[in-house]
């Protein structure tokens, strides 16, 4: 069986026009030049199918996605005052959440070590029945409804690191213990959900893991964030797989978000969360959410591609003594449900 690293794509990501906005197609064309210099580091291209229908209205109420499809073929125009549309944007929407549907195949069937699904539109913002930031379809939320529901998986991690709180997946799985939802983002900022007393509901209580970030943000507190909370939450919930809301927007070139992040950051999170999974013997994908500072976002999806591939040795999560402070509170407010990160 070929077990060549994976990177997920569609040329339709480059046909959803949306005019003078920042999620523009020219940030897949910066991330293929950037990648194209080192002949994709390795990673073995797959062309994205568009994503079956049934599969996306296990999110998607059928009626939202036919709202979609009409507003396309009409032409196209705002949803919302950030979210627009135009004549292939379905077309493209349907690939990018396909993308994170193969992608996990591909992992679970031992053809691919490590993933990486890069299409536009975005979609962690996406709600199951209204477009919004950008996000038309859930494209993670899609691939880990998927894990669970086609593929008989029990639990699922998602790790998003976007700036912007990822408020559609977190209100899908908000009130399921099969998926441990975990968001660094930045406080204040669009949307403006995710506080860090929103830990889930129902069953799901413990299960939405909220960790707002003051604007600075930089990689030692990412870091020490993945580190000491994301590392040792995925080490006591045992996923079978781990799926990555990749954005690039808190990196400190990019013109949306106040963060500080550099390509060394992408690097670290992306090392440690590897060392994770390869001690639980599971498998990792990333699938691209924001960035929109071009060249940052083609080197730090380049930096995290090259990370991905490192060999991965596991170091000890610790206990966060040496941390920021926010790792102490985070790790106090989730002990009741997470014993060892008291
Ligand atoms: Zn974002």
């Amino acid at each position: 069986m070929p077990s060549a690293p994976v990177w997920l794509e569609h040329p339709s990501s480059l046909l959803h026009e949306t005019g003078p906005h920042p999620e523009q197609p020219a940030r897949i064309a910066a991330i293929e030049r950037e990648l194209a210099a080192s002949d994709w580091l390795g990673f073995e291209r797959v062309t994205s199918p568009a994503i079956d229908r049934a599969v996306l209205h296990a999110v998607h109420p059928e009626a939202y996605v036919a709202s979609i499809e009409r507003a396309c073929a009409d032409g196209g125009g705002y949803l919302d005052a950030d979210t627009v549309v135009s004549p292939h944007s379905f077309e493209a929407a349907l690939h990018a959440a396909g993308g994170a549907v193969r992608m996990v195949d591909l992992l679970l069937d031992g053809e691919a070590p490590y993933a990486f699904s890069a299409h536009r539109p975005p979609g962690h913002h996406a709600l199951p029945a209204r477009a919004m930031g950008f996000c038309l379809f859930n494209n993670i939320a899609l691939a880990a409804r998927y894990a669970l529901d086609a593929r008989g998986l029990e639990r699922v991690m998602i790790v998003d690191w976007d700036v912007h709180h990822g408020n559609g997946t977190n209100d899908i799985f908000h009130a399921t213990d099969r998926v441990l939802f975990l968001s660094i983002h930045q406080s204040p900022l669009y949307p403006g959900t995710g506080p860090a007393s929103d830990v889930g509901s129902g069953d799901g209580r413990g299960f939405s893991v909220n960790i707002p970030v003051a604007p600075g943000a930089d990689d030692r507190l990412f870091c020490s964030l993945v580190d000491h909370i994301a590392v040792p939450l995925a080490q006591s919930f045992a996923p079978q797989l781990m799926l990555v809301s990749a954005g690039y927007d808190a990196h400190r070139e990019d013109p949306l978000g106040s963060c500080e992040v550099t390509e060394d950051g992408y690097a670290g999170m992306t090392r440690s969360l590897r060392s994770v999974c390869e001690t639980l013997g599971i498998r990792v994908g990333c699938v691209l959410e924001g960035g929109y500072a071009l060249g940052a976002l083609a080197r730090s999806v380049a930096v995290t591609l090259a990370a991905l591939k490192e060999p991965v040795s596991a170091r000890p999560a610790g206990d966060g003594d040496d941390a920021p402070p926010l790792v102490g509170q985070a790790r106090e407010r989730l002990a009741p449900w997470w014993p060892a990160l008291a």
